[in-house]
């Protein structure tokens, strides 16, 4: 057994990666106690029935007393009222982390209710499904998948190094980026995707002359994928779309010119064009293959061993 890295680990907000961080970190002995908080008393209840934790608190604060490492997973547009209210009760030298999908905004609601006393280093690992709640984690969600560690300047490289042990104990690959380049990258990879999915499944909904009945029966022409992301929970995307607003308007803006691009290429019947481009799309898709970042059912994420 791996000596743990870590004496107490608190985890903030325990649904899909909260509850994967708790069964990744007890299966590998990344840490030798857990103790956990959430919002709702159903979950706190489902998390002592599931045995997440060692403890589970009814307050964020009670939680943090006396933990090494700490790691918030609520959505983004509340990291920072969970700052404030855990601030004041971290110990000394503690690393507070987080698990947002935008750093920029999390880095600055967070930033100011830390003490200096801790090291703060916002990471994001880049893993997930459309699932959430204590019930949809699952310990292997980050085995090869990328956590992305944005640590501000002046960050203590220990402490950086020591967050980048435990995810790497929990199976990723870490890399280290500013928050501005994170949400950039993840802008184009993972925010403007889920906004097509949302925007396409809306519209399909929307129609007068194709009926719902035949939207469903003839989904496997790819419409089906996007069902699938468009499930994702409402209100984690509605805080990613306000938190990374100028990352995602800046790729918008240039999906909007490469679609109006391959609508000129249609009108037109510029097939010449369209295979130009689909040739293009066809190699990236091939790279994502082999840099092992595909699963075998086509999502964004890793299902629970199954398709629904
Ligand atoms: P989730 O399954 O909905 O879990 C969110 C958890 O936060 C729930 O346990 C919720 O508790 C808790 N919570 C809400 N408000 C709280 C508060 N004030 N104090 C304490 N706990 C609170 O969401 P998730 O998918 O795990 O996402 C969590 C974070 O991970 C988000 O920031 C998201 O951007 C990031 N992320 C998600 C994915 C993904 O694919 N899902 C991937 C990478 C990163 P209750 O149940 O009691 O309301």
């Amino acid at each position: 057994m791996t000596k743990p890295l870590f004496d107490t680990l608190a985890i903030i907000g325990v649904g899909l990666i909260g509850s994967s961080i708790a069964r990744a970190a007890r299966a590998q002995g990344a840490v030798r106690r857990i103790v956990a908080s959430a919002h709702a008393p159903k979950t706190r209840a489902r998390v002592v029935e599931l045995g997440l934790a060692n403890k589970v608190t009814d307050t964020n604060a009670e939680a943090v007393e006396g933990a090494d490492l700490v790691i918030v997973c609520v959505p983004v547009g509340i990291c920072g009222m969970v700052a404030e209210e855990i601030g004041p009760h971290l110990k000394a030298g503690a690393i507070v982390s987080d698990v947002g999908s935008v750093k920029g905004s999390v880095v600055r609601d967070m930033g100011p209710h830390l003490p200096k006393t801790v090291h703060f280093v916002p990471a994001h690992p880049v893993a997930g499904t459309e699932h959430s709640g204590p019930d949809a984690g699952f310990a292997e969600l980050f085995e090869g998948r990328w956590c992305i560690l944005t640590p501000p300047e002046g960050t203590d490289p220990q402490a950086v190094e020591k967050l980048a042990a435990f995810w790497c104990l929990l199976g990723a690959n870490v890399e280290t980026m500013t928050p501005d380049h994170h949400d950039l990258v993840l802008a184009i990879t993972s925010h403007l995707p889920h906004l097509i999915a949302y925007t396409i499944v809306g519209t399909a909904d929307e129609l007068q002359t194709v009926t719902r009945s035949e939207v469903l029966k003839f989904s496997a022409g790819g419409f089906r994928d996007f069902t699938r992301i468009a499930s994702s929970d409402p209100v984690m995307w509605r805080d990613i779309f306000l938190a990374n607003k100028e990352g995602v308007l800046e790729m918008l803006g240039r999906f909007n010119e490469d679609i109006s691009a391959l609508t000129k290429a249609i009108r037109r019947g510029d097939g010449e064009a369209l295979y130009e481009q689909f040739t293009r799309t066809r190699a990236i898709r091939r790279g994502i293959i082999e840099a092992g970042q595909d699963t075998p059912v086509p999502d964004f994420g890793r299902p629970h061993g199954h398709e629904d």
